[in-house]
């Protein structure tokens, strides 16, 4: 299974792929993620890609296009993947299709998860994130156990640099002048499914499943 998880920042879409990929046993590629790790190794990529990110804005689609590339030339990807924070504009849209056409691949599913401005404040601004697994918590929503340790692997959490209320308000601007377009982009291809995502997490993750494996036509938008 090919999916992507469409959705503005605090949808839920790591925490909803991190879930799917285990439960489907399929790769989880976040370019956040890739892009974290750029910058937290100090690689030439991350120190290019740490400015725009502290300012809310998209890295530049030539340096976020040849990362995928990299991560889609790994054999673990011919099983499929869950593709979270790309593409994020028609430019990159267009560039997955290329490299997906190149290893004869195509997408199965674009799930957007359809979620309000109010909850994706009060998500992020209260979001904690693991410094070594990269699993997701919630301050009042999803607190870990012992404060400020990850559940599942007792790394350190840490509120990521990027989700202060300013930054995030710009993040949500740059989503929304770029989304109409994808969707639309994936409406045509009539891979698009609309899921709503303002609920918790596990209710949305059912959702997800049972559209995922009854690949229902009528809920494509
Ligand atoms: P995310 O973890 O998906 O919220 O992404 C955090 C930040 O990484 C974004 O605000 C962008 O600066 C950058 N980023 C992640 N994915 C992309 C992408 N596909 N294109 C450009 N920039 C991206």
């Amino acid at each position: 299974m090919k999916i992507i998880l469409l959705g503005p920042p605090g949808a839920g879409k790591g925490t909803q792929a991190k879930v799917m990929a285990e439960k489907l046993q399929l790769p989880h590629i976040s370019t956040g993620d890739l892009l974290r790790g750029n910058v937290k190794s100090q690689t030439p990529l991350g120190q290019e890609a740490k400015d725009f990110m502290d300012k809310g804005m998209l890295v530049p689609d030539e340096l976020v296009n040849k990362m995928l590339i990299e991560r889609f030339g790994s054999d673990d990807v011919k099983k499929g993947f869950i593709l979270d924070g790309y593409p994020r504009n028609i430019n990159q849209a267009k560039a997955l299709d290329e490299i997906l056409k190149d290893k004869k691949m195509e997408i199965d599913d674009v799930l957007y998860l359809d979620t309000s401005d109010s909850i994706i404040i009060q998500r992020i601004s209260g979001r904690l994130v693991c410094s070594n697994c990269g699993a997701n918590f919630h301050v009042k929503n999803m607190p870990p156990k012992v404060e400020m340790v990850c559940d599942h692997c007792g790394g350190n959490l840490y509120q990521r640099s990027d989700d202060n209320e300013e930054t995030i308000r710009k993040r949500l601007n740059v989503y929304k002048n770029e989304v109409s377009s994808l969707i639309e982009y994936y409406k045509q291809a009539g891979k698009l499914s609309r899921i709503p995502a303002d609920d918790e997490a596990e209710i949305v993750l059912n959702k997800i499943i049972k559209l995922i494996h009854t690949h229902n036509d009528s809920s494509k938008v």
